[in-house]
């Protein structure tokens, strides 16, 4: 998916911890980092794409029409995430650190792809593992489960979970990695939450338990250019219609901190134990302040989760400032160019909710001014992640 395209050379380099939290973050070596493997992103999903558990059992009939509508069932999306050592070993460490959190108790694994986080747990001594995949990869997961020996301990069920019958009246953990671009696309927070109100016990914990959506502002006019403005003369051609649909994208990609102009604000906290799955549509209010003066082209926006349940607070961050994910930040360009002195501020809102016709999509409505010594502008902007 284009989408994977890496907006700056250097994405690597920052790895910084984010320094507006208090979260600790992993610190594995940067040649293990995850880098851009052209593999179709987590993005790449369609609806009902994350669940064709009816496709083809035998390995060798797959082709690519099946991946298509399927992109869990292919290993190159997991392998994707299992080297993606910050999101990976954030939730080993969580596991293997805090194992008053899974000894002994009942896990439920939703959306456990290749079963990873379920033998997390069977080796932190869960008393037992319910892996739920609805993808084709559910039989690898099988497979991997008896390679490692943990068959007594994990069970892995292939289907929905909506769909499922758990053998089980009462589970005392989930444990997820729904997490999608912009947190919310793909809506599979939606699945987590069905499953915490049907399985788990009154006091049971939700791992992770929190997640944010964070915003800041950056200076982006080379991509820019390139991204929006080449539709403006294509070979000589006019092909600024297309510009339209390019600005209503936002584009997934790695930016470079030292594009950033303003500080960055929280937008949205969500308590994945309590919410309800209409608090993943809001509107929120921002404020960027300026830290120089510059040029603004775009808003970026970028999450970070949250074990609270631990010993120790535990958890990650995607923003820009931060160890790169395959997440990496989601940048919104906006219509005009903003010139910015330091001290001034953008305000806004924000508003986040899941596309009527397909609730994996997300429609985002951008508020924003700026009432500068340069620049006064007032503007409404729509987005469309799909
Ligand atoms: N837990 C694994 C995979 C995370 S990706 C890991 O951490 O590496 C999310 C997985 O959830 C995908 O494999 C996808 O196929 C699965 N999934 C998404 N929605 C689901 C649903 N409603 N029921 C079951 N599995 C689902």
């Amino acid at each position: 998916m284009t989408k994977n395209s890496n907006h700056n050379e250097n994405e690597f380099i920052s790895f910084e911890p984010n320094q507006n939290t208090k979260i600790r973050f992993e610190d594995a070596d940067e040649d293990e980092v995850a880098e851009g493997s052209g593999v179709a992103g987590v993005g790449a999903a369609q609806d009902e794409s994350m669940c064709d558990a009816e496709a083809s059992d035998v390995a060798d009939d797959t082709t690519s029409a099946d991946y298509y509508f399927d992109s869990y069932s292919h290993f190159g999306i997991h392998e994707e995430m299992l080297k993606d050592v910050v999101r990976t070993k954030t939730y080993q460490n969580v596991i293997y650190q805090n194992k008053f959190l899974i000894k002994d108790k009942i896990v439920l694994d939703v959306g456990a792809g290749t079963g990873i986080l379920s033998l997390f747990c069977a080796k932190a001594g869960a008393a037992h593992v319910y892996a739920v995949e609805c993808s084709q990869m559910a039989d690898m997961a099988k497979e991997i489960v008896k390679a490692n020996g943990f068959s007594d301990v994990i069970t892995v069920l292939k289907g929905k979970i909506e769909e499922i019958e758990l053998p089980t009246p009462k589970v005392d953990v989930i444990i997820s990695e729904w997490m999608g671009y912009f947190l919310l696309f793909e809506n599979m927070l939606d699945s987590v939450l069905y499953a915490r109100n049907k399985w788990l016990v009154d006091g049971g914990v939700v791992l992770p338990d929190k997640a944010s959506l964070h915003l800041t502002a950056i200076e982006d006019s080379e991509y820019k250019e390139d991204k929006i403005e080449f539709w403006n003369s294509v070979y000589g051609f006019d092909m600024s219609c297309i510009k339209k649909k390019a600005m209503m994208e936002p584009l997934v990609d790695t930016v470079d901190q030292n594009q950033i102009v303003t500080d960055s604000r929280l937008l949205k906290t969500m308590d994945i134990s309590k919410m309800s799955s209409g608090d993943a549509s809001f509107t929120a209010p921002f404020k960027l302040v300026a830290q120089r003066n510059d040029y603004i082209h775009a808003l970026v926006a970028y999450f970070d989760v949250s074990f609270t349940m631990c010993h120790k607070l535990q958890g990650f961050s995607t923003g820009p400032k931060s160890r790169a994910t395959h997440w990496k930040q989601t940048v919104l360009y906006l219509e005009d160019v903003l010139t910015i002195c330091e001290g001034e501020t953008i305000t806004g809102t924000m508003s986040v909710s899941p596309n009527k016709k397909n609730p994996r999509d997300i429609d985002i409505k951008l508020l924003y001014s700026l009432n500068g010594q340069h620049s006064k502008i007032s503007r409404t902007q729509h987005y469309k992640m799909r």
